[in-house]
């Protein structure tokens, strides 16, 4: 079922908007993990948090990218191919270490 990704040329590789979860920051709530929008730099809560906002993003946006904002982690996601993107950083043309401040 491993296809590829039509979607990697609108990495944009933005930097997060916020240290955290926007709308879980919003709303006092918590989460378990990160993800971020490579198209627009939201920062939403995994498929593990309760919330669900990375794929509640995608859904409002249909921005198809993102990344796992974990620091050991090193992957993407596109949810309309629905394939992972791996190792996501040598993806990068810039190839600069991401600072996660959290
Ligand atoms: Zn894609
Ligand atoms: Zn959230
Ligand atoms: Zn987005």
């Amino acid at each position: 079922m491993q296809e590829t990704c039509t979607h990697q040329d609108q990495i944009q590789n933005p930097s997060p908007n916020t240290n955290g979860c926007e709308e879980c920051l919003k709303m006092g709530d918590s989460w378990v993990h990160l993800r971020l929008c490579e198209i627009c730099g939201h920062v939403g809560c995994c498929d593990s948090s309760k919330n669900r906002h990375a794929t509640k993003h995608f859904g409002k946006t249909e921005h198809p990218i993102m990344r796992s904002l974990e620091q050991a982690e090193d992957w993407g996601w596109c949810y309309v191919d629905e394939v992972m993107i791996e190792p996501f950083s040598r993806k990068k043309s810039s190839g600069r270490k991401e600072q996660t401040t959290l």
